[in-house]
């Protein structure tokens, strides 16, 4: 069942809304972008509708919603340990398809990889979403279609769609009902939109051998990429984190523990003891976060991590292009199966021969 509603309609279901949730949405900072004249569209909590932004997709990722930045775990003195208080008021986030499909991964990494993630579970618990629909067709980045997360059909309260008639709201969640009507909603059949291709595409090979490690396709990152991290920053599907503890006093016997997000793109993050370093170029660096993304995690789970929303291609400022590198270790695979299967016609014609 869902509901039409015209732009008073649809503020007056956000303020309802707002009565029992906090609610954490894109936002427009209009001339905060980048470059001169240019605005930035990152999540902050809102009271009112006509904050969110339902056309343009978010620079930056809803993700800290549930991984904060920087998030105090616990206090700590010599003899107790305190857990540290938390907001724990139901929160309802705006979130495009493929930031659905990005919640079942950050599930999956925190909730369905081993013991559950205390902390993580304990924020997750109050978060609820609504999708903001739409066919996104002036996106030159996201590439959601070929990684079959364009479309949610499930795991959000209710959608949104912003049109030249209206508000067009799809609301599986039968609890709301009575939000949507008081707000003077309109029953109707509604089906939420999405993008059924993308200007961009990408094609994943099922296998990828081993010598692709070693492969000279990843020099060019060593070249370019100046590890700054921002790819993995607005990524909604990297969960990165290391741990600090800050000591209040001088003896390092009092303090705090927190948990802050890291980067397998920032010098530094594979140092061990020893002055040992895993990955020591931006190349290796490369290498191990697209393998993470398109190979390792669906080898793991059976599906790929990363969403294809193509927040990383817009932010890097070295222009560095992940769907561009998905296509060409695409194309390095298949030189490399044509090359074998070259290697194994010829052998088995030199035997032929003897
Ligand atoms: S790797 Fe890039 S395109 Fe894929 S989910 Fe992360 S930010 Fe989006
Ligand atoms: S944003 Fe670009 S330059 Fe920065 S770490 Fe990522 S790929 Fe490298």
């Amino acid at each position: 069942m869902g509901y039409t509603l015209d732009e008073a309609g649809f503020s007056r279901v956000v303020k309802n809304l707002g009565k029992n949730y906090r609610i954490f949405a894109p936002v427009r900072k209009v001339g905060e972008g980048r470059f001169t004249d240019t605005d930035v569209i990152r999540y902050e909590f809102i009271t009112d509708a006509s904050e969110i932004e339902l056309q343009k997709k978010s620079d930056y990722s809803f993700k800290e919603i549930l991984t904060p930045l920087s998030e105090t775990l616990f206090f700590f003195t010599e003899n107790v340990v305190k857990e540290a208080d938390r907001d724990t008021r139901d929160v309802i986030v705006f979130l495009r398809s493929y930031d659905i499909h990005a919640v079942k991964r950050l599930d999956q990494i925190y909730l369905g990889n081993g013991p559950k993630d205390y902390f993580y579970e304990n924020i997750r618990d109050h978060v609820k979403f609504a999708l903001i629909a739409g066919d996104e067709a002036d996106d030159p980045d996201g590439f959601s279609a070929s990684m079959g997360t364009n479309r949610a059909t499930e795991g959000y309260l209710f959608s949104v769609e912003q049109t030249s008639d209206g508000f067009l709201c799809d609301v599986p969640d039968t609890s709301l009902e009575s939000v949507f009507e008081e707000a003077g909603g309109v029953k109707a059949e509604v089906t939420p939109s999405y993008p059924v291709e993308n200007r961009t595409r990408v094609e994943i090979p099922d296998e990828i051998p081993n010598s692709i490690y070693k492969d000279p396709i990843w020099d060019e990152y060593t070249a370019r990429c100046i590890g700054c991290g921002r790819c993995t920053l607005v990524c909604p599907t990297c969960t990165c984190f290391t741990m600090q503890d800050i000591y209040y006093t001088d003896n390092g016997k009092v303090g705090e523990r927190r948990r802050v997000n890291a980067s397998c793109m920032i010098d530094g993050y594979t140092n061990v003891a020893g002055g040992g370093q895993y990955r020591r170029t931006q190349g290796e660096r490369m290498r191990f976060k697209v393998l993470h993304k398109i190979y390792d995690f669906r080898k793991r789970f059976g599906y790929d991590m990363c969403v294809g929303c193509g927040r990383c291609d817009a932010v890097c400022p070295e222009y560095i292009s992940f769907s561009k590198i998905i296509n060409k270790v695409n194309q390095r695979v298949n030189e490399l199966a044509a090359e074998s299967a070259d290697a194994a016609g010829k052998e088995a014609g030199a035997n032929g021969s003897k």
